[in-house]
């Protein structure tokens, strides 16, 4: 029986067990993959108080190796359901549904996950030349013709680093661009980018690879081909929370609602970070969640 165990190692879950630990608690942060969350397949990052520019992977490892100094206790397990029980609670893993990880308190901390466009040709040309993430599939863009979806921070942010490597980038945004206007204005200077405001992405063609992009017009309903051979969907985000949806903690969107104490309606249980309903999903934010959720679960269990 750990004091609290965090679901989730991105940005908000690894600071909250910095918090943990620091509160004198036993935490151990689970997650079921590297940790980093999304950070891990972030290019740059420009927004980190003290960091400068940072690669999104290397930021990830300093806060690991901060957690890994203060004795946080990590384990690669996928949490798959948290059940309530007298005495805290229990939470099943995929890797070992016979053998329950034991809580007193349980942060959820596990993020978003990339939503995918539901197009012709999407589930045929994942991996070959259709991606989402920009970072692991940059590389073999170099000298070629790349095509970025999205309007959003991530879009034009995994725009720019392509656009040092590829010969043209064509960004494709259905209504207008929503990134912070600095990387909007950086973007549309750069010779090699295109930005189609007001056109869809409705196909991914090619026989064995990527070899085009269909485009129609949101306002003539034109269509247009766009030839290329690798295509980055950066489109939104849905939450990563369906394991706790028998807990009654989520808005009709999937995000966990809490109070300002990162505590939901059901006592013992918080959450932060991407996963929670809120306005401004940044890195910043997201530990700035995680230590006010340790903060609250830590005088929650002094309580209990
Ligand atoms: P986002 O901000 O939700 O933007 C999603 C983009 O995809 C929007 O342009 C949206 O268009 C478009 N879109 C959604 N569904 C679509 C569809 N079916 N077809 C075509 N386009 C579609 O997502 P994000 O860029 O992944 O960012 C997620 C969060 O992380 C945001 O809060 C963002 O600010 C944050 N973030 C911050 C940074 C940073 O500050 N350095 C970096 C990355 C991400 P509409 O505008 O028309 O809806």
């Amino acid at each position: 029986m750990h004091d609290l165990v965090i679901i989730g190692s991105g940005p908000a879950g690894m600071t909250a067990a910095i918090y943990g630990v620091r509160s004198n608690l036993s935490v151990l942060l689970l997650d079921r993959l590297a940790p980093g969350g999304q950070i891990v397949n972030t290019s740059e990052i420009q927004n980190y108080p003290g960091m400068g520019t940072i690669n999104g992977a290397e930021l990830a490892i300093k806060m690991y190796q901060h957690t890994q100094e203060l004795g946080v206790e990590f384990d690669y397990l996928t949490v798959t359901g948290v059940t309530p029980g007298e005495k805290g609670f229990s939470l099943t893993c995929a890797e070992r549904p016979d053998d329950p990880v034991e809580a007193r308190a349980v942060i959820v901390a596990t993020g978003t996950t990339p939503r995918t466009l539901e197009v012709e040709g999407e589930d045929r040309l994942r991996g070959n030349g259709l991606s989402w993430c920009a970072v692991c599939d940059g590389a073999a863009c170099r000298d070629q013709d790349v095509v970025v979806v999205g309007g959003g921070n991530s879009a034009v942010e995994e725009a720019l680093f392509l656009s040092e490597l590829a010969s043209s980038v064509t960004v494709l945004v259905r209504r207008t661009m929503r990134a912070d206007p600095a990387s909007c204005d950086r973007l549309r200077s750069r010779d090699n980018v295109t930005v189609m405001e007001g056109w869809n992405a409705v196909a991914f063609e090619g026989a064995a690879c990527l070899e085009s992009v269909r485009v129609r017009c949101a306002a003539t309903g034109e269509e247009r081909q766009i030839a290329c051979q690798h295509a980055f969907e950066y489109v939104g985000l849905e939450p990563v929370t369906s394991f706790v949806a028998d807990l009654g903690i989520l808005d009709d969107a999937g995000y966990v609602v809490v109070n300002s104490g990162m505590g939901t309606t059901v006592p013992g249980v918080f959450a932060c970070g991407d996963c929670i309903e809120k306005d401004l999903r940044q890195v910043v934010t997201a530990c700035s969640d995680g230590a006010v959720a340790a903060r609250a679960a830590a005088r929650w269990l002094k309580n209990a």
